[in-house]
């Protein structure tokens, strides 16, 4: 098995909770910051395909091996938008804004469903890794979260869509679950639980 693996996000939170859930390996976790690797065009029109595109991205720039996640918002009503779009739905670069770009992408949403009474949607992540870059065998995990997306934001913890994603079973608001629980129960925290399976298995082979 490799001993270290190259995390392909920017994003701070998703970081985070990937860290949380590797930590438990006996695996050297490097973010790609680190390496100063250039950001990925993510040109495609599915999650699967952005997220392998993310991990041989990285495994190119710092010839190790690489986990990419593609997630994102798939809101019913809105024929799974935001979809793969999630991270720029309102829109890329706003210099001037006050707002962030979170921020602006959960106004939009508010404004896009303020009519629709189908409140409900999922979030969707798959996990990608790449042993190298052109790797041919990569490990694939995916995972999903029902929920509904509120009218107004709740909570303060988490990142993205958090605030307005209402968990059907524990009637919180992602923004209002600490880590540890929205670790187990997310998208991500299911991806990533099949995903150490996958490799749990590998490195007993
Ligand atoms: P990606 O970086 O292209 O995969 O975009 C992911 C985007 O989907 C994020 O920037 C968020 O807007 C949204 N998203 C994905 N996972 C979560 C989550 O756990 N909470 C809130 N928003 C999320």
């Amino acid at each position: 098995m490799f001993k270290k693996l190259v995390i392909a996000t920017g994003n701070k939170g998703k970081l985070r909770e990937i860290q949380h859930v590797l930590g438990k390996l006996n695996i050297e976790i490097l973010p790609q910051s680190e390496f100063n690797v250039p950001e990925c065009e993510e040109p495609y029109c599915t999650f699967i395909e952005n997220a392998l595109a993310k991990a041989r991205h990285a495994s190119k720039h710092t010839g190790l091996p690489a986990l990419a996640d593609d997630s994102g918002l798939c809101v019913d009503a809105l024929q799974g938008a935001p979809g793969v779009l999630s991270a720029r739905y309102a829109g890329k670069n706003q210099a001037h804004s006050l707002l962030t770009q979170d921020e602006r992408n959960n106004d939009k949403l508010l404004q896009e469903m303020s009519s629709m009474s189908n409140r409900h949607a999922h979030f969707y992540c798959v996990m990608v890794l790449v042993r190298h870059e052109h790797d041919p065998e990569p490990i694939i995990a995916e995972g999903c979260w029902q929920g509904v997306i509120l009218r107004e934001y709740r909570g303060s913890d988490g990142f993205g869509y958090d605030p307005l994603f209402l968990d059907d079973k524990t009637g919180k608001t992602v923004a209002e679950l600490p880590l540890d629980i929205k670790s187990r129960i997310s998208h991500r925290g299911h991806a990533m639980a099949k995903l150490l399976q996958k490799l749990e298995r590998l490195s007993n082979e």
